[in-house]
């Protein structure tokens, strides 16, 4: 007897919750399995909807895929991007023979909306709301999704988008296969997540790429031409990608190549797609600043450009975007000396952008849980600009040994302490702070140790900032 197919979804969280309504919706017997506790909201979702889960252990999708291989049942896993590949039961379900795949994979099967897809180690979300407030401001009909808001196949299954914005992780990626993007964005690549890559960089840009599969000559990729590890991957990856290519940088030529946008004294540029002037306007006027929210804005203003939005209506919206909480947000002046939060800074290259953007004397809050960091690349930086550094994290063994015996331009040692609470280290950046210095938090690391996440850290920082 040949059974309906049965989606299995591993992860009972906004993507897994999406993935199993949608599927409903579809027809298809859904069953879905979280190891952990599921939040009562997505619990609420799963039983008013009538999908059977089970949480607390995979047990029960163990027993269903027990015999697969002697039965005819046709089974497919979406599995949640926070699953790593590594553990037991994705093992045990490839050996199988059951295809896993991401959300965005399922979901983009049921729409025809047309997708501007957003990938990259730093600035996917700064692009993606960007990109988004863009869309939305010219008047289109558009949604946001992947790694922010609502999840893409819960408004697949509930809306009727002409487009949608998607942020899209490496994570994702991984588990996509048939899925094309009508615009992909490559913001930047290095180092990242490199735990989850068996520690090879090229398995972390081989993901990233997976942005570019399947795409025509039809189709769009954007990226930053000054960033030699995509620039180089493009190179060695040739006339296998097929979309037009639509390169951006801070000079109007990259290695010879004219580039679409680019800086032009105090003026940003874009070009169009005959690469003609098409809009200019200040950078002074652009609310985001630093170098990378110049990427930041030529990226979404290209994808805006090649959607059809005309250059008022990209002009108009650059200027008003208010920027993304955790970003480089300003918090506070307290007795001259400013707060930003960049708690979302989690690797170290976020924190070398967050460094040099600094125009005053920095105190450097730095810690959390290391994903196999390399803080050279910040070592000038910080001889350069912090005048103290606290580190903030169960275990701060590495950032001590690294920056323990830091030197400043002057050759004198950079003081350090340590905190074991936002609170604490708070209280310690406000003894040490000067007047006309900022306090950075930019902590280059994940926030598990002492936080549920990177938005719980920021939060903290920003409370413990204003009760000073
Ligand atoms: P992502 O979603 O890729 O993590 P975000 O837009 O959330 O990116 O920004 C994450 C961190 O990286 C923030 O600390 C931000 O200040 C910094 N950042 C933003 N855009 C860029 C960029 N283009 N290059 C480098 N760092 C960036």
């Amino acid at each position: 007897m040949i059974k309906n197919k049965l989606i299995i979804v591993l992860g009972a969280g906004e993507s897994g919750v999406g993935t199993a309504v949608l599927a409903a919706k579809q027809g298809f017997d859904v069953f879905v399995s979280d190891f952990g506790k599921i939040k009562d909201d997505y619990r609420n979702i799963l039983i008013n909807k009538n999908i059977s889960f089970e949480e607390g252990s995979h047990n029960r999708v163990l027993e269903i895929t027990k015999n697969v291989g002697k039965e005819t049942a046709s089974i497919e896993v979406v599995k949640s991007p926070g699953i790593a590949d590594s553990v037991p039961i994705i093992k045990s379900l490839r050996e199988k023979g059951i295809p896993v795949i991401s959300e965005i994979e399922f979901a983009g099967r049921y729409t025809n909306a047309k997708t501007i897809c957003i990938t990259g180690s730093n600035g996917k979300t700064t692009t993606t709301m960007l990109t988004y407030h863009i869309l939305r401001n010219a008047g289109y009909n558009v949604g946001l999704a992947g790694n922010v808001g609502k999840s893409f196949a819960m408004q697949v299954a509930e809306d009727n988008f002409d487009y949608y914005i998607l942020e899209i992780s490496s994570f994702q990626l991984d588990g996509m296969y048939s899925f094309r993007a009508d615009i992909a964005i490559i913001t930047n690549i290095t180092p990242d997540h490199l735990d989850r890559y068996d520690y090879k960089f090229q398995n972390y840009v081989d993901s990233k790429f997976r942005i570019l599969q399947n795409q025509t000559e039809n189709d769009f990729f954007i990226f930053w031409a000054g960033d030699s590890t995509v620039a180089n991957e493009i190179e060695k990856r040739g006339t296998s990608i097929k979309a037009r290519k639509i390169p951006f940088d801070l000079t109007s030529q990259t290695d010879n190549v004219p580039n679409y946008a680019f800086v032009d004294g105090k003026d940003i540029i874009f070009n169009n797609l005959t690469n003609k002037l098409f809009l200019e306007m200040e950078t002074n006027n652009l609310p985001l600043k630093g170098n990378h929210n110049l990427y930041n804005s030529m990226a979404a203003g290209l994808a805006s450009q090649v959607a059809g939005v005309s250059k008022d209506a990209i002009r108009r919206s650059l200027e008003t975007f208010e920027g993304v909480e955790h970003r480089m947000e300003y918090v506070a002046t307290v007795r001259g000396v400013r707060y930003i939060n960049d708690s979302k800074a989690t690797n170290v290259n976020s924190c070398w952008y967050a460094l040099q953007s600094m125009t005053t004397p920095v105190v450097l809050i730095l810690g959390g849980t290391d994903k196999g960091n390399d803080y050279s690349d910040i070592s000038e930086l910080v001889s350069d600009r912090v005048h103290h550094l606290i580190f903030l994290g169960v275990d701060n063994d590495k950032l001590i040994k690294f920056f323990g015996c830091h030197r400043n331009k002057e050759g004198k040692k950079i003081p350090y302490s340590e905190a074991r609470s936002m609170e604490e280290c708070v209280q310690q950046a406000y003894k040490v702070a000067k007047n006309g210095d900022t306090v950075l938090l930019s902590p280059c690391c994940a926030s598990f140790d002492l936080f549920n996440n990177y938005e719980d850290r920021g939060r903290q920082f920003k409370e413990a900032v204003r009760h000073l």
